[in-house]
């Protein structure tokens, strides 16, 4: 279900995201001669009027205007009150406050919608349609993947400052919105949650825009616990609280954030391997969460070999070295098996690993594409 603007404002103060404040009127608003009147008193010009109808794009369709006295705004929400927005009448109009705009940012979460996991996307080219700026300036769209029951506040910074770092303090407010915007997308079972355009207004942010979709099947999927679109293994990982999701390919896959791992299965694919699951370990696992990773990956009969690419930071490599370890401890596996480590303690779990060395064949690496290499010809 897709909400109307004014009505995601309302949500967003609900979660103290600074927005506008509007009056919202309807199309025989006139007949009401004490609300004109009111209204009339209350108004601080210039206003901006807003067509409240459920398609983008209204800026552009001059269903948003903005009236500097009271002559205009009657002229204004006469206007877009005759107007039909993509074929859609309007019904409702937003008065909203006028907000001086220095600059338009994009911020969103959105569900994507192969893994079933959300997207932070975000661009410091806001204001306009995100997909055009995809085509036009990829360069300036920023993507973070959170497949961590958790969302770090670390993740939402990295992803704002690989594409804006102008003003530290800027940053900060930028941080603070999205946390809230992530806690309101998961609280409400959102599909999508947009702020666009995202503006600063002297040193201030303000959302001048809302685009809320409600998950339909939010509540079927509260009631029914056991969705039967899951395998036996999605079912385990969602018990276990990893993420976990089968595709159709026969390279197991473990990696630790989610942008590691999709990356990982890309170049897989690349190197003309297909992937048998996307798992991520999240951030800071221990030996005992590698281990149930391994153990669950390779229950998969499909999965004819392992690629495990870590990047330490503040996951480290020797943890995930015992993990592995206590993994083959508990059961042989006879098929081919690579380890990509790099970053924090990566010379302990090379030296941990080695010890594994004696009891199966195992290829060890620094970097991701070769290890992508390795592991697509050990399985062909
Ligand atoms: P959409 O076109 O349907 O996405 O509607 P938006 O609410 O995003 O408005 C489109 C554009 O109108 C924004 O990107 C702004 O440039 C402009 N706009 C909307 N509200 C205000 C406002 O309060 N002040 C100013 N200066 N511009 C606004
Ligand atoms: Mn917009």
């Amino acid at each position: 279900m897709n909400l109307y603007e004014y009505q995601g404002k309302k949500i967003f103060q609900k979660y103290s995201i600074p927005t506008t404040r509007g009056i919202l009127i309807d199309r025989d608003y006139e007949n009401d001669y004490v609300f004109l009147q009111e209204l009339q008193q209350q108004l601080k010009y210039p206003v901006v009027i807003k067509a409240q109808v459920k398609v983008g794009g209204r800026g552009k369709a001059g269903g948003i205007k903005i009236a500097n006295n009271s002559e205009e705004f009657m002229k204004f929400t006469k206007q877009i009150f005759s107007m039909d927005i993509k074929g859609i009448r309007v019904n409702k109009i937003l008065i909203d406050e006028y907000v001086p705009i220095e600059k338009e940012f994009y911020m969103s979460f959105i569900i994507d919608r192969s893994l079933s996991i959300p997207v932070f996307i975000f661009s410091p080219s806001g204001g306009v349609d995100i997909e055009e700026v995809a085509e036009k300036y990829p360069e300036k769209i920023s993507k973070e993947y959170i497949s961590n029951l958790d969302l770090f506040d670390f993740q939402i910074r990295n992803a704002i400052l690989r594409v804006y770092r102008e003003d530290i303090n800027h940053v900060k407010q930028i941080e603070s919105i999205a946390l809230k915007l992530y806690r309101l997308f998961r609280e409400n079972n959102c599909v999508l949650a947009e702020i666009n355009p995202l503006v600063l207004s002297g040193s201030n942010f303000i959302a001048l825009d809302s685009k809320i979709i409600l998950d339909e099947n939010a509540i079927d999927s509260i009631e029914d616990e056991e969705d039967e679109s899951r395998s036996p293994l999605e079912e385990e990982a969602k018990r276990l609280g990893l993420a976990y999701v089968e595709l159709d390919g026969n390279i197991g896959v473990i990696g630790n954030g989610a942008g590691l791992v999709m990356y990982t299965i890309d170049l897989i694919n690349l190197y003309g391997g297909k992937a048998a699951n996307f798992l991520d370990i999240g951030g800071g696992a221990r030996a005992d969460r590698v281990k149930q990773s391994v153990t669950l990956v390779l229950k998969n009969p499909k999965v004819k070999g392992l690629f495990i690419n870590i990047f330490g930071g503040i996951t480290r490599c020797d943890e995930v070295a015992y993990g592995i370890i206590e993994a083959y401890n508990e059961k042989e596996y006879n098929i081919p098996l690579v380890v990509r480590l790099q970053g924090t303690n990566y010379e302990e779990g090379k030296r941990i690993l080695e010890k594994l060395k004696e009891r199966i064949s195992f290829e060890f690496t620094e970097s991701a594409e070769k290890g992508a290499e390795l592991i697509t010809s050990l399985v062909k």
